[in-house]
C-alpha cells in the first residue's frame, strides 16, 4: 500500500525543474572548498554572468558593489562560521556594469558532527523594493524639511526655532559664551494689509525675511519667522554690542529698501521695532525667560514710538 507521505515525494528532476523555474535563484557552496556546487541558470538572466562563471566564493565577492562588499562578505562569513541562518542585502554587479539589489537568504547545512557542511540559499531580486524604499526615504526627508520651514517665506519656522534655540542655549551654558537674540516686529502691519491688500502683505513678509537673512551673516546666526509679522534672529557667541550692530543692520537694510507704507503712523516706508537681549546662561537657566525678555523689549520699542531698538 502506498503511504500518504510517499504521495508527496518528488524525484530529483522535478525538484530541479521547480527550483529553476522560480524567480528566486538557488545556489549551494561547499564550506571546505569555498566552491560553488551549484547556481541556478536564472542567474544569467538576472546578472548576465553564466552559471559556470560562478566558481568560488571569491567570484561572488568580486561581483558585489565595492561599497557593500566588506560588510556583506564579513557578515555572511561570520554568520556562516557561527552556523546561523541569515540574510544579506547588497548590490550585485551585472556583466554590463550595472548593479541590481539582491537579498541573499542563506541556510547553513551542518554535518552530523555539527560542523558546517555547506551553505545553500536563494538570491532574490529586490531592486523594485529598494527603489520604493529610496523614494519613500526621499519623501520623508522632504517632509521633514518642509515641517521645519515657513511655507510663505521659506525661512525656518517657529518649530525649528524652538529646537535650534534649545540647542544653542545649552551650548552657551556649556561654553559660557554669551548668546543674543533679536525679536523683530513690523510696525503697523495691519495698516499695511488694509492699505495694500493681504497678498501684497505676504510679498512684504517675504522681502523682510530675505533682508533679515542677509543681516545674519555668521554661519550659526539663525533667522526664523516667529509668527505673523514677527521674526527672530538668534546670534550665538555674540555679546550685546555685537548684537546691537546686527539690529542696526536689520533696520538699515529694511529702511534702505524704501518699502512704501503710506498708512504707517511712523514713517512713509516700512519699519520694524526690535527687542534685543543677551545672556550668558548658567546651567539650569530656562530659555523661556530669555524669550519673554526679548518679547517684552520689543513691546517697549513699540511703546517708545516704534522703529527703534530696545536693549535694556
Ligand atoms: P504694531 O506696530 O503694534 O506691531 O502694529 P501691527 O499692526 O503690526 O500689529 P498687530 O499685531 O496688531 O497686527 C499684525 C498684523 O499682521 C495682523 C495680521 O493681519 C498681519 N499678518 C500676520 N500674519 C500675516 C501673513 O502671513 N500675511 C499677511 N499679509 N499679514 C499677516
Ligand atoms: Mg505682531
Ligand atoms: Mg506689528
Amino acid at each position: 500500500m502506498t503511504s500518504i507521505s510517499s504521495k508527496w515525494e518528488l524525484d530529483g528532476d522535478t525538484y530541479k525543474t521547480l527550483l529553476e523555474s522560480t524567480r528566486a535563484i538557488p545556489w549551494k557552496i561547499h564550506w571546505d572548498s569555498m566552491q560553488f556546487a551549484y547556481i541556478g541558470p536564472q542567474i544569467e538572466e538576472l546578472l548576465g554572468w553564466a552559471p559556470d562563471s560562478w566558481k568560488t566564493v571569491q567570484d561572488w565577492a568580486d561581483r558585489i558593489h565595492a561599497e557593500d562588499r566588506d560588510w556583506a562578505v564579513n557578515f555572511c562569513v561570520a554568520q556562516s562560521k557561527a552556523g546561523v541562518d541569515h540574510e544579506a542585502d547588497y548590490r550585485a554587479l551585472k556583466k554590463n556594469g550595472d548593479y541590481v539589489w539582491i537579498r541573499d537568504v542563506v541556510h547553513v547545512v551542518r554535518k552530523d558532527n555539527g560542523e558546517v557542511d555547506s551553505l545553500v540559499g536563494f538570491m532574490f531580486d529586490i531592486s523594485e523594493r529598494k527603489r520604493t524604499e529610496e523614494q519613500l526615504a526621499a519623501l520623508r526627508r522632504e517632509l521633514e524639511e518642509l515641517s521645519f520651514k515657513d511655507g510663505l517665506t521659506g525661512i525656518a519656522n517657529r518649530r525649528r526655532f524652538d529646537s535650534v534655540m534649545e540647542t544653542e542655549w545649552q551650548n552657551a551654558c556649556r561654553t559660557k559664551q554669551s548668546i543674543s537674540m533679536l525679536m523683530l516686529d513690523i510696525d503697523c502691519f495691519k495698516q499695511y494689509n488694509d492699505r495694500y491688500g493681504h497678498l501684497e502683505g505676504d510679498q512684504c513678509l517675504k522681502r523682510v525675511a530675505r533682508l533679515l537673512s542677509l543681516a545674519a551673516a555668521r554661519s550659526r546666526d539663525f533667522v526664523a519667522r516667529f509668527g505673523g509679522e514677527e521674526f527672530i534672529l538668534l546670534l550665538p557667541d555674540t555679546n550685546e554690542s555685537g548684537a546691537y550692530k546686527i539690529a542696526s543692520r536689520c533696520r538699515d537694510l529694511i529702511a534702505g529698501e524704501h518699502i512704501p507704507h503710506e498708512a504707517s503712523d511712523v514713517s512713509k516706508y516700512l519699519t520694524v521695532s526690535i527687542g534685543l537681549c543677551t545672556a550668558t546662561p548658567e546651567c539650569g537657566d530656562e530659555v523661556r525667560g530669555f524669550i519673554e525678555l526679548g518679547d517684552k523689549r520689543m513691546y517697549q520699542a513699540k511703546q517708545r514710538g516704534r522703529n527703534t531698538i530696545v536693549s535694556e
